[in-house]
């Protein structure tokens, strides 16, 4: 992809690394929902390329929703207190709900979220993450479904941001200092 700065980047992922594991999370995820009447509900924005890649490789008829959330906070670190919106309103007591994100940082985000489906009482509740970089937890937390565990570096493309630009990057990449 042609880029609008002058930093060099390094491909942690390719396209092919990546559609290779998020055909083996669908796999998995179609056994354990076997017989399960599965709600993937996807963080936005980063986690719609994600979500659309992990779905179509799920064998069964699944229900999607979108929420966006927010941390409020300084620059590319996300801190403090998280803010959901587009708040859904479903009978969640009847689905057994995947929460899928793109990527667990803090773990502010996964566990907000989780903690909001909770209260909803759904059949069961579980969180999907692509990537995870556990050397930054605020609190201990580890997703039932990861993709691929990553460095402590701000990673860029497949969904994910740097500035307001490369979420239509195939690769994921990391721009160098
Ligand atoms: P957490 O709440 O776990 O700290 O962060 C979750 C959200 O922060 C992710 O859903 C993602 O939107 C954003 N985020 C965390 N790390 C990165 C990163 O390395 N690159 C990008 N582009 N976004 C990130
Ligand atoms: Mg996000």
């Amino acid at each position: 992809m042609k880029k609008n700065t002058e930093k060099k980047s390094e491909i942690l992922l390719t396209e092919e690394d990546i559609q290779k594991r998020v055909a083996e999370l669908g796999q998995t995820i179609s056994k354990d929902y076997e017989g399960k009447n599965l709600l993937v509900i996807s963080l936005l924005k980063g986690s719609f390329i994600f979500t659309a890649d992990l779905v179509r490789n799920i064998s069964m008829p699944v229900r999607i929703e979108f929420i966006t959330t927010s941390t409020y906070g300084a620059n590319e670190e996300s801190a403090g207190e998280l803010k959901i919106t587009d708040l859904l309103d479903l009978p969640f007591s009847e689905y057994d709900i995947l929460v899928v994100d793109d990527i667990t940082d803090t773990a502010i985000t996964m566990t907000g979220v989780l903690k909001h489906f909770a209260s909803k009482n759904p059949k069961s509740l579980k969180a999907c993450v692509l990537l995870d970089k556990p050397s930054r937890r605020k609190t201990e937390y580890t997703a039932d479904y990861i993709g691929f565990e990553v460095p402590n570096v701000f990673i860029v493309g497949y969904g994910l941001n740097y500035g307001h630009h490369y979420r239509n990057e195939k690769n994921i990449i990391h721009f160098l200092d």
